[in-house]
């Protein structure tokens, strides 16, 4: 049996409708002018082609009106050891987007700007805390109109991560998702990577064992866009690690992005 075929009986449901014909049957059927409005955080440790690729693939296939990129400050998983600050990620951000009309750089993950003297003129510099995505996006949708819908966008590999983020249910109640899949995954490790409480049971998932993750997950309280063929063999890892042995970065990154890295001397050794 095609898993397509079980889709009735098991609610796990496959809708291939190209996302930018459902927003414009929206638009068509209730006349609402809703925006569709990427969010796309990452440590952007540098930023780099890869996020790039994906960020324009999803603008295209969604009709994005607009993708803020958002470094986040404190990550609350990646608590790496020299982390690049975040002018210094967030400036080559700002480089990274110049060119397309709709990737805004985002402050929505910034650290708080200023430190505020108390009546004995003493300033609290206490450790900022972690930004996390569900306070950013409800931060975020008080800045939108109602009618706006908000997709969250990601890899496989941190969605492989999403039940263990915080409040991580509530995160799919306020957005849909759009996850870059690669060759090697399926819909059924899509669903697998759900909160607990929002996941299929196993005997629902196993007929999409086999098939690649790709077209729309959509469960109850769950919708999950998946984009496909964008694997891209780039990481900010690889990246930091080309810089520290002096080769070049011209297949990685926007030259901008080469540049204010050589001129501020970013991930060098020692
Ligand atoms: P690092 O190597 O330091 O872990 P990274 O390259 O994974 O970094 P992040 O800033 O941590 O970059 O990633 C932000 C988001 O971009 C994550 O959702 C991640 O899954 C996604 N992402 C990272 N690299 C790629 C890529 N090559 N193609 C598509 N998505 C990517």
């Amino acid at each position: 049996m095609r898993p397509e075929r079980s889709t009735a009986s098991v609610s796990l449901r496959l809708y291939r409708t190209p996302g930018k014909l459902m927003h414009e049957r929206y638009v068509r059927q209730w006349g609402l002018e809703l925006m569709n409005i990427g969010l796309f955080g990452g440590t952007f440790d540098p930023i780099h082609l890869g996020h790039t690729a994906l960020a324009g693939a999803a603008l295209e296939r969604f009709s994005l009106g607009r993708v803020y990129f958002a470094p986040v400050n404190i990550p609350p998983h990646k608590q790496k050891q020299g982390l690049a600050c975040y002018l210094d990620r967030y400036a080559m951000v700002a480089l990274a987007t110049r060119e397309e009309k709709a990737f805004v750089p985002s402050l929505l993950e910034a650290p708080p700007v200023a430190a505020v003297a108390d009546k004995k003129g003493q300033v609290n510099l206490s450790k900022p805390a972690a930004n996390y995505s569900i306070d950013t996006i409800r931060r975020l949708k008080l800045a939108l109109k109602k009618s706006d819908r908000i997709f969250f966008l990601m890899g496989i590999d941190a969605f492989n991560e999403i039940a263990t983020w915080h409040e991580a249910e509530a995160l799919f109640q306020e957005c849909e998702f759009i996850v870059a899949s690669r060759p090697r995954y399926s819909l059924a490790d899509l669903a697998n990577a759900l909160p607990e409480k929002l996941r299929p049971k196993p005997a629902v998932t196993k007929p999409f064992a086999r098939q690649p993750a790709s077209g729309d997950l959509v469960l109850p309280g769950v919708t999950v866009h998946v984009l496909e063929g964008l694997e891209k063999n780039i990481s900010a890892t690889a990246i930091r690690e080309a810089v520290a042995a002096q080769r070049p970065l011209t297949r990685f990154v926007d030259p901008a992005v080469a540049e204010y890295i050589k001129k501020v001397g970013l991930y060098r050794k020692g």
